[in-house]
């Protein structure tokens, strides 16, 4: 709707009245065409076929907390909201037009939300390993894991520091985690994400799967630690095929998958959380439509079928039906038969 006044907006500014009669019925059209559709959320076919059940249905995209929009609509938003700032303010200087952008994209109240999404996943994950057996993690490495999640920063863009460095990032889907080189450790979100995304499953799946690379076998093993739990998770995770094994594979170089398998095997854990203690307020569909939600934007960032074999990120097909769709709690929120998955302890 935001994208249809802006339209309204636009047409009224460069065509005057027969813009306006048009821009008009743009906007009434989105009422005429009724309410949304119901959500297709079948159990079966979901224990089948998880994959398929998230990403081939294109209709249902809203849950009890938000909707999870296509990454090319959330780019095209902000790329026209920059476009307005640039036509309005044409003598403006580059950085003053980033940060209105900001103004306009990282509002009080959206940063707001996100920073209670994002303390609640961290607190979400650090009572996740608390509560881990001391037979697969020891105090003191449950005390590492959990201060490594700790030290990690939400790093939203101000007015002030509109990411000058990256500005892209402003109109952009992509959500990341950078270790600084004086050790510091942010999560940067882009606005194109903001603008397509505000479900509260799919922010806990995004910071989870951050947060993870904070504590990832290979960030791990650059900071010389082993871990036995990890040594069995991973292979659990090898084995199961989440990450795939190929000639030019060696652990944590530049063709391996682990890192990312083992941040969306933290982030279901998250996701689990999420939807369980949200669960007196979802009914059986919502329940599953929030399911969904959690995942349904990796089905936008899929890679080409080459580089899932070789390459360092796993199809969304892998991550999504290798690892959410064998959570043992969420295959038991679907009704599905129990697999088995993976964990600290092993398969
Ligand atoms: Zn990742």
């Amino acid at each position: 709707m935001i994208a249809l006044r802006r339209l309204f907006r636009k047409l009224v500014r460069t065509t005057g009245l027969p813009g306006l009669i048009l821009a008009w019925f743009a906007l009434e059209a989105g009422h005429w065409l009724g309410p949304a559709p119901q959500p297709s959320v079948n159990a079966p076919q979901a224990c089948a076929d998880f994959h398929s059940w998230v990403c081939d249905d294109e209709t249902v995209r809203r849950d009890l907390t938000g909707e999870v929009g296509r990454d090319e609509a959330g780019e095209n938003e902000a790329e026209s909201l920059l476009e307005d700032i640039q036509e309005d303010h044409p003598d403006w200087r580059e950085p003053q037009q980033q940060a209105e952008l900001v103004r306009a994209i990282y509002t009080p109240e959206r940063v707001a939300r996100l920073q209670t999404a994002f303390r609640w996943t961290r607190q979400t994950l650090e009572r996740f390993l608390e509560k881990q057996p001391l037979k697969d993690l020891s105090a003191d490495e449950r005390r590492f894991l959990k201060s490594s999640i700790h030290s990690v920063q939400l790093d939203l863009p101000t007015p002030e520091h509109p990411y000058s460095e990256d500005p892209g990032l402003l109109t952009e889907t992509q959500v990341y985690f950078e270790k600084r080189s004086d050790g510091s450790r942010r999560i940067r979100m882009g606005g194109g994400y903001l603008l397509s995304v505000n479900s509260w499953f799919n922010w806990v799946a995004t910071f989870a799967h951050e947060l993870g690379h904070s504590i990832d076998p290979c960030e791990l093993r650059a900071a010389n630690r082993s871990f036995p739990a990890y040594d069995r998770l991973n292979a659990c995770l090898i084995k199961s095929g989440a990450v795939k094994l190929h000639r030019d594979r060696a652990e944590c170089q530049e063709h391996d998958q682990l890192d990312e398998a083992f941040s969306d095997w933290l982030a279901s854990q998250a996701v689990y959380e999420a939807l369980r203690t949200s669960r007196p307020e979802l009914d059986g569909a919502g329940l599953r439509v929030a399911i969904r939600n959690s995942v349904l934007d990796l089905c936008d960032r899929d890679v080409p079928f080459l580089e899932t074999l070789t390459g360092s990120y796993p199809s969304a097909r892998s991550r999504i039906q290798e690892i959410y769709g064998a959570h043992p709690g969420l295959r038991q929120m679907m009704g599905c038969a129990p697999r088995p998955g993976c964990s600290f302890s092993g398969p």
